[in-house]
């Protein structure tokens, strides 16, 4: 009897998850379970929202790169900030009503690398809220009162592991997966639990491990198959680190998956090979996380296409038939439309430049290649980039214009594996690494690396584009309202014509947005929701800096009304700041070399090239990094890590005075 109970609780939960046409919360990560990020509320529209001002704000002093969706569940807005503090408040004033902070720097032990202070997410389910740490703890707290209620681990910390992704709350249960495909020789894998105990589910690994220990499942069976040689002992990839949709609609479960590790075919499948599950979509059975169907965008992935982007459920029509589908716009720069009933391919065109692949052939749903871009015979000009034609910032979908606006990225890189040993090449146990050699090409495939495009999945066409200047730019929402809501790398909150893309609204928030938007209605009043950081895995490089400083700039919680009446207080303006000269280090050009050589541990905060993008301070300008004493103190003892830096307890003092060169050259440098 009472586990009849709890079945039809979770029932009710997931069909309270999955209405669309609730207008008062925002329940899960993609507002519903259609991950859609479509709201039915239509007080805002296209007429009035030129009055749209800011109604409360929330200061975020302690914070430094914000890149979450909040959730709002009856009246409280919930969100996640810097080292996973999760913050509980009033969603009509900004009121506090708790914190909880999982002590992360306390946690994080060696397991550091760029991104180890973000998340992009939380999730709601029967009174809960579920965090995912990135050293790996998976994390249930009352939503009522903040309290843990339990916490599971669900990476080995020997493993070069990291979470930054928001578990999927399900059917009485919550999924989460991992990153770190190029870190270590690593075997990606989701696991669910048992959302009221934090008890272990499932596990469902995404490539096959060592035949010798026997195979998990059929899956992994028919999965080793499609690689060859021994490609357990690099691991694989495959890491799951983003999007996870659950389909209430047909009970299943979609889990978009990671690329190989390492990324050169050769060394990981040295005879060739799908490698199954790779850069795929796998629905699963969400009961017991055994395999239905999968269908793999990037078969024998070499460039890091992974599939972990968001999975947009939706039913259009295919021929004039109304049709169950899911969309998807991974890296690859292919929009997918494929039926989520049986896992076939529906349609797949290009929304971008792509050099990989001419087409995706229809009949067999496998990309056609183009010679030499898996870089068989020298250097080969690929766009989409690593990057990704689109990475995790969030793509909506508006079932009014039929159209998805997808945050999108125009890059190039030249990929070259002629340098590379390809019978002697080991994954650096420390360091990781690719087994491919990277560069910056001549040109690019557009004169401006972003756009927000709106994409018709019908007609596979481009239905209009705005340009971006930069290329990393935040997530979209849509609405009922005929809008469609964007944030910039250049810090502006933009309002578009949902329909033609036309700018209808801008708000400078002073500082680089890389969160998405969020919209509810409480008290007969509709509030956008925006949290303002610049920040993310791509967010530190490039070799010029936006102007975001660590210091100077304030990060927020905007919420936005047609009523609001809250006087921000400015930003600053961007601010370059100016190197140090301290000629007391004599910069010695070798040493300086082997110090760019460990600064690749440094660069996702402190910018590439020591030119500092806003999520940590600028080391050039730092008093810090010239005085011996004090460099190690932060750099290996670990005086700062409860902000975010950790202590690279393995430096000799050779290496970090050698860092010490590389940053003074860098200073000198910039100061030319
Ligand atoms: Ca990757």
């Amino acid at each position: 009897m009472i586990i009849f109970i709890i079945s039809s609780c979770t029932i009710d939960e997931d069909k309270r998850i999955a209405d669309e046409s609730n207008t008062s919360d925002w329940l899960a990560y993609g507002r519903t379970h259609s991950e859609q990020r479509f709201s039915p509320v239509t007080d805002i529209d296209t007429a009035n929202v030129k009055d749209l001002t800011v109604d409360w704000f929330l200061d975020l002093p302690n914070d430094v790169a914000l890149v979450s969706t909040p959730l709002v569940v009856d009246g409280v807005l919930y969100f996640t900030g810097t080292m996973n503090r999760i913050r509980a408040v009033d969603a009509t004033n900004g009121k506090l009503i708790w914190q909880f902070d999982p002590d992360v720097a306390g946690h994080i032990g060696n397991n550091r690398k760029p991104g180890w202070t973000q998340s992009r997410g939380i999730s709601y389910y029967n009174g809960k809220i579920f965090t995912a740490t990135w050293e790996g703890r998976l994390i249930a707290l009352d939503a009522m009162t903040g309290k843990q209620i339990w916490s599971v681990l669900t990476i080995d910390p020997e493993k070069k592991m990291g979470i930054t992704g928001a578990p999927k709350a399900f059917a009485g249960k919550v999924l989460i997966g991992n990153g770190g495909s190029e870190a270590a020789p690593n075997r990606g894998y989701v696991t669910a639990y048992d959302a009221e105990t934090g008890d272990l589910a499932w596990r469902f690994y995404i490539v096959p491990g060592n035949p010798a220990d026997g195979f998990e499942n059929d899956a992994m069976k028919m999965a080793s198959e499609t690689w060859t040689g021994e490609w357990w002992k690099y691991g694989g990839g495959g890491n799951a680190w983003h999007g996870f949709t659950y389909d209430e609609e047909l009970h299943t479960l979609y889990i978009g998956t990671g690329n190989g590790g390492p990324w050169n075919p050769k060394v990981r499948s040295e005879r060739g090979g799908d490698n199954l599950f790779l850069s795929s979509i796998v629905a699963l059975n969400p009961d017991d996380g055994s395999y239905k169907w999968h269908y793999q965008t990037t078969p024998g992935d070499a460039w890091d296409y992974n599939s972990n982007m968001d999975i947009v459920l939706a039913s259009i029509k295919v021929n004039g038939v109304d049709t169950k589908v899911l969309m998807h716009a991974p890296k690859n720069g292919f929009f997918y439309v494929i039926n989520r009933e049986n896992g076939k391919l529906i349609s797949a065109k290009p929304f971008v430049e792509t050099t990989w692949a001419s087409e995706v052939d229809s009949i067999t749903g496998r990309p056609t290649i183009n010679p030499n871009a898996r870089y068989d015979s020298g250097h080969v000009y690929i766009t989409p980039s690593p990057h990704g034609a689109h990475s995790w910032h969030a793509m909506s979908y508006n079932p009014h214009t039929g159209l998805a606006y997808i945050p999108t990225i125009h890059d190039a890189v030249i990929f070259d594996a002629s340098k590379i040993n390809l019978n002697e090449w080991k994954m650096n146990p420390g360091k990781g690494g690719i087994a491919v050699g990277i560069s910056d090409p001549d040109s690019l495939p557009r004169p401006y690396y972003g756009s927000l495009q709106a994409w018709n999945p019908v007609t596979q066409k481009l239905a209009w584009m705005v340009p971006h200047q930069e290329l990393w730019n935040g997530g979209t929402l849509t609405t009922a309202g005929g809008l469609v809501f964007q944030g910039t790398a250049l810090g502006k909150f933009n309002a578009y014509r949902a329909t033609d893309g036309k700018l209808l609204w801008t708000y400078d928030a002073g500082l680089g947005i890389s969160a998405p938007p969020i919209t509810y209605k409480i008290n007969g009043k509709q509030h956008i929701a925006l949290l303002v950081g610049w920040g993310g895995a791509f967010a530190g490089v490039g070799n010029k800096s936006l102007g975001w400083d660590y210091n100077r700039h304030t990060r927020r919680l905007l919420v936005f009304s047609l009523e609001g009446k809250a006087i921000v207080p400015p930003q600053p303006p961007p601010y370059f700041p100016s190197p140090i000269i301290d000629n007391t280090i004599m910069v010695d050009d070798a040493v300086a070399e082997t110090g760019r050589n460990l600064y690749w541990q440094c660069f996702g905060c402190h910018g590439a090239n020591v030119i500092a993008k806003g999520m940590a301070p600028d080391l050039r300008a730092s008093s810090i990094a010239i005085n011996k004493d004090a460099f190690a103190l932060v750099v290996r003892e670990g005086a700062k890590v409860n902000m975010g830096m950790p202590a690279y307890k393995e430096l000799t003092d050779n290496e970090l005075s050698a860092l010490m060169h590389f940053i003074r050259k860098k200073a000198h440098e910039s100061q030319n």
